[in-house]
């Protein structure tokens, strides 16, 4: 149950005095539901009423407080009622009008008579030659000068909500925060200079200066800390429970794993071999292991994950390997069949296209034991099959899996391990925000070979030159993929436009050009992909799918439309699928526009693209330019966002959150203590109630 002290802060919006059902829903719109999302909907402004300007010398646009004299009423002509109403008022050194539209003539008379002296504040206009200002938000009698406070905050607004009811709202709201128990280290608090919780709200709400917006103000960094606290607790709670739900141990022979070792073509790199002895321990202890398994496209993932399953399924256990479609399904499925039968171990597909009895025969396979590994998309798994025995579900997500998704899959089976493959260089910032202090193994080295695939950009315009270097290129026996941009959230749209590409190319290109987007059907599809991948045809022209499947060694270029819409990791795994032969790849980023259109952004991003190899040291570039928001496409990706904390400016804070909730979670993990109690109200007040409740349940 949520500690009551904080009731009132999580009732309506229209407990609020003055508040009813239609104002509600605006505020609602701006932050949300209920009093806290006002508390936690910090001011973007301030209007510094200090500011006190002769009309003379006072700016277009700026934020001014003049003292006035009321010269004359000017209402709108009889015959047009609608035409704002203005007073012509003046201070000696020049005049402005007061401009209000559909107003109360009365009200307007009693609060700025004629002759009377007003103290008015707000936006000033040049409005041709002459000065305005429209809707002043102040208006008040000299004697009453000290009631009008120097400093007020802006907060953000919607349409048809007006700033002052904004502004009472979160100043009543804010009046309801308590003062609550402390919840962090005395040391850490006297170290940061921290106000307490109930300070840190009321001075992020009353600044004075812009200087008391800075994310550096001890108040900003103390809500901005106690943000991030709440949800690595939170996390490192999750996962403390994850581990104590009966995990299990597997210990293998190592017979499987050295006879499809023995298979490949290849030796492990020593960044493979690294990573699968790290995961081979965790699959050792009897814990419940959740282990995250970053490489770059072409880091040889696939070869480590199976070699873990072999261990798995050596200590009588089966697994399964899960990927987000069904291309890269049926690609992993049949890239690893030499293991496999090396490794005399029986496999089966499973994909949303198996029916009827087929698909009753591998589930009921599946469930009696006939089968130790079965691969699939994820999203059959999530339904309905069962194991006899699953001890390891291995999850390549190529960055397409939410961490939401993924949570719930390490629900589904409790005392199996989980080990989540990605191609998404995550920066430790951001992985410290989904996975808390999630343990990692990293491929950082290329398998032997690998050469760095040529990057260069070209304008649109430039398309002909482009369509040359291609012809080039299959000329030379290589093959080329044409990826169409990405258009969010419309598959339609991005299907459409790969299709008239397609009608370009293979007008040059005849029965040499495939297609391959996400409207078509899989068979479909996967003709089209065979087809590439067995060398029929030369050029595939593909939306994004093709990012997350697809494996042809030949393929030597890599054209990439509209390569500005593209989140810098996502560009780095896209030309990571040329190269990968013998022969040197290249990869042309097409933009829109003329290079001069370009922003300095998206010139800078390029540039990190063309200059660096290394899928970490791009994506951390790529959150320093772009900020956290965009990085990795966050809102497909499912990372979660902060309200007061910002993962640019505040990072340093989120490392030490991310420490100190280990230490809690050590020390303390049933929060019991007295801080343990504080620490539940944290949790409370952040949403991040789930791990409290399963705390007690579990
Ligand atoms: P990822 O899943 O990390 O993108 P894959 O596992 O698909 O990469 O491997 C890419 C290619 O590299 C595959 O063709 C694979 O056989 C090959 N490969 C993997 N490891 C090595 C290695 N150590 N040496 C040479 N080639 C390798
Ligand atoms: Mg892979």
């Amino acid at each position: 149950m949520r500690p009551s002290i904080l009731n009132p802060l999580f009732a309506d919006l229209t407990t609020l005095e003055g508040v009813g059902p239609k104002t509600a829903a605006l505020l609602q719109k701006v932050a949300g539901p209920r009093l806290i999302d006002l508390v936690f909907t910090l001011p973007s402004g301030v209007i510094d009423r200090s500011h006190r300007p002769p009309i003379e010398a006072t700016r277009d646009g700026e934020h001014a407080t003049l003292t006035l004299t009321v010269d004359a009423h000017e209402p709108p002509p009889a015959n047009r009622p609608r035409s704002p109403y203005r007073i012509l008022c003046s201070d000696g050194t020049g005049c402005i009008r007061l401009v209000f539209f559909r107003a109360h003539r009365d009200w307007l008379e009693k609060q700025l008579p004629q002759g009377a002296t007003r103290i008015v504040s707000g936006k000033v206009e040049q409005y041709g030659n002459q000065r305005q200002m429209v809707h002043p938000d102040a208006i008040v009698d000299p004697d009453k000068d000290g009631e009008l406070p120097s400093a007020e905050p802006v907060y953000p607004l919607t349409a048809g909500l007006q700033p002052k009811i904004m502004l009472r709202a979160v100043r009543d709201s804010v009046a309801q925060v308590p003062d609550l128990p402390e919840w962090h280290r005395p040391d850490v608090i006297a170290r940061e200079a921290f106000p307490s919780f109930q300070t840190a709200i009321r001075e992020a709400h009353n600044p004075e200066t812009r200087m008391d917006l800075l994310p550096d103000t001890p108040h900003r960094r103390r809500l901005a800390y106690d943000e991030f606290f709440a949800s690595q607790l939170a996390l490192a709670l999750t996962r403390r429970r994850q581990r104590s739900l009966g995990g299990r141990s597997f210990r293998g022979d190592g017979s499987l794993v050295a006879a499809a070792k023995a298979a490949l073509p290849f030796d492990l790199t020593g960044d493979q071999q690294k990573a699968l002895q790290e995961i081979q321990e965790d699959l050792a202890r009897p814990q419940k292991m959740v282990r995250l398994l970053q490489g770059d496209v072409g880091s040889g993932k696939t070869a480590v994950g199976v070699l873990a399953a072999l261990s798995v399924i050596e200590a009588g256990a089966q697994a399964t390997l899960m990927a987000p479609t069904e291309i890269l399904a049926r690609q992993h499925f049949e890239s690893i069949e030499p293991m496999l039968k090396a490794a005399g171990v029986s496999s089966v597909l499973l994909t949303g296209r198996d029916k009827g009895q087929e698909r009753a025969a591998k589930r009921r396979a599946l469930a009696e034991g006939f089968v130790q590994l079965a691969v699939g998309t994820h999203a059959v798994f999530s339904e309905d099959v069962e194991f006899e025995d699953l001890g390891l579900a291995i999850i390549d997500e190529q960055h397409r899996f939410g961490v939401q998704q993924r949570l719930k899959l390490q629900e589904k089976g409790q005392g199996t391990d989980v080990l989540v493959m990605t191609a998404t260089p995550i920066p430790r910032t951001l992985a410290l925000t989904a996975y808390g202090d999630m343990d990692v193994s990293q491929i950082r080295e290329k398998p032997p070979g690998r050469k760095p695939v040529d990057t260069r950009a070209i304008p649109l315009a430039r398309l002909n030159d482009v369509v040359a270097g291609v012809r080039r290129a299959m000329d030379a026996g290589g093959q080329v993929y044409w990826v169409c941009p990405l258009v969010e959230a419309n598959d339609q749209l991005e299907a459409t436009a790969a299709e008239e590409r397609f009608a370009h190319l293979q007008t040059l290109f005849g029965d040499q050009v495939e297609l391959v987007h996400g409207k078509m059907k899989g068979p479909e599809k996967d003709a089209a992909v065979a087809r590439f991948a067995s060398g029929a045809c030369k050029l595939l022209v593909a939306t994004t799918v093709i990012e997350v499947g697809v494996n042809a060694p030949d393929a030597t270029v890599i054209v990439i439309e509209h390569a500005e819409r593209f989140g810098l990791a996502q560009l780095h795994q896209l030309r990571g699928r040329v190269g990968r032969g013998e022969k040197p790849g290249s990869c042309i980023l097409l933009y829109g526009g003329e290079p001069g259109g370009l922003s300095e952004t998206t010139k800078a991003r390029l540039n990190v693209l063309r200059n660096s190899q290394d899928g970490f040291e791009i994506a951390e570039e790529d959150l320093r330019l772009r900020g956290s928001g965009d990085a990795l496409g966050t809102a497909q990706s499912g990372f979660p966002t902060f309200t007061l904390a910002s993962l640019g400016d505040h990072q340093g804070l989120l490392e030490m959150a991310a420490a100190d909730a280990k230490m809690v979670v050590e020390e303390d993990p049933e929060l019991q203590s007295e801080r343990g109690e504080a620490l539940r109200v944290l949790l409370y007040l952040f949403s991040r109630d789930d791990a409290v409740r399963r705390l007690r349940a579990g």
